[in-house]
């Protein structure tokens, strides 16, 4: 069967599926889809991943220095619209004049181990790779936004185009073919390193051996596979708190920070 019937008949399966969920109710308590997708081969290594190994990421905070090269790098690559990325560095001021510091966070999904947002698409669009790479089938996906609102990390967006969900793949495209993902290959501090978790001798073990790691908002119980070297507790559970995205919005814009106005007039 070519790829446009393939296409076709998800299609049709998904407005099926929407129409007999709609008419039941069951779209009201989302539930996680056990099912066959038609049309997807499960051979195929982008919906089973790489066999034997377990994909995650270490974070150095220590080496992060706030550039958002990954940010730019990461939209680059995987062409993300306007105003939406997969990944970005958050920026947070901590301590009272004159010993203020700022911490720098970087963020992505963190293709967690028991992701809320798998276990509640109702079409089987979110899934787990073998490999534990979290992915959006977009040809299923029919936007209901239940994923968007179960992820604690706020790591998924609506596009704006495609009208499916999106986020960050850990560059699975990349990976599949011996590459680093583009954040990490672009990280100019290295503070970005992805791996095998399951091989012990990779760079990503060796840093959780060796190191105190921790994970954002532990609590939520998604078992996340993005550590932290270094994480500040006081940011650990406040994900959402970034302003550096808005300055460089600004900066886009022509429109200076509040606070360098004076300096631009
Ligand atoms: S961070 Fe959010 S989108 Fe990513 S796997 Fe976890 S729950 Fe899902
Ligand atoms: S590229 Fe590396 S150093 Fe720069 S902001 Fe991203 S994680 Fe930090």
């Amino acid at each position: 069967m070519d790829e446009e019937k393939k296409s076709m008949k998800r299609r049709s399966f998904v407005k099926g599926l929407s129409a007999w969920l709609l008419a039941s109710g069951a779209a009201v308590q989302a539930q996680a889809f056990s099912g066959k997708i038609p049309g997807r081969d499960e051979e195929d290594q982008r919906y089973v991943g790489q066999e034997g190994k377990r994909f995650g990421m270490v974070v150095d905070l220590r080496k992060c220095v706030g550039c958002q090269a990954c940010t730019g790098a990461c939209k680059v690559e995987n062409k993300t619209p306007r105003h939406h990325f997969r990944t970005w560095v958050a920026e947070y001021e901590r301590g009272e004049y004159p010993a203020v510091h700022k911490v720098f966070l970087p963020q992505l999904c963190n293709h967690c181990a028991s992701p809320s947002c798998v276990k509640v698409c109702p079409t089987g669009a979110t899934f787990s790779r073998g490999d534990g790479v979290v992915m959006v089938d977009d040809k299923v996906c029919w936007g209901c936004g239940y994923c968007v609102n179960a992820c604690p990390y706020d790591k998924r967006y609506f596009h704006p185009q495609s009208k499916t969900v999106d986020k960050c793949t850990l560059c699975a495209h990349r990976l599949d073919s011996g590459l680093l993902p583009a954040c990490v290959e672009s990280c100019v501090g290295g503070a970005r390193v992805a791996g095998d978790l399951n091989d012990k001798k990779s760079q990503v073990s060796r840093l959780l051996a060796g190191f105190s790691t921790a994970v954002l908002q532990p609590s939520q119980g998604n078992r996340p596979q993005v550590y932290y070297i270094g994480l500040d507790g006081s940011v650990q559970n406040q994900v959402r708190g970034t302003v550096n995205l808005d300055d460089l919005a600004r900066m886009r814009d022509g429109k200076p920070r509040r606070e360098w106005q004076t300096a631009y007039k």
